[in-house]
């Protein structure tokens, strides 16, 4: 009996290997001071010891840090967006 698998043919693990070398890099800052370099987890910027699988922390009051809502994601946006409109009528009115 002839067996399917030829343990000869480094075909597939050759394939693997590229793939790794391709894949994104941890971005994680190490003990050293510089990148991880592990391969990223798929669609995401940090490898699987680095919580590549996490979601993150929890957004707004489910927050520990939350106080008052100033600094949450939606009010730095909306600060940016009222900067952006000062600056912009602020720029019409020099002529
Ligand atoms: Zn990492």
């Amino acid at each position: 009996m002839k067996t399917t698998d030829n343990p000869m043919n480094q075909a597939r693990l050759e394939a693997q290997l590229t793939h790794l070398r391709a894949a994104d890099r941890c971005g994680a800052k190490t003990r050293t001071g510089r990148e991880c370099q592990c391969p990223a987890i798929r669609g995401r910027a940090r490898c699987r010891i680095h919580g590549g699988r996490s979601p993150g922390a929890p957004k707004g009051i489910k927050n520990g840090n939350y106080v008052d809502g100033t600094f949450t994601a939606e009010a730095i946006e909306e600060r940016r967006w009222i900067k952006s409109m000062v600056a912009t009528l602020g720029k019409g009115e020099q002529r």
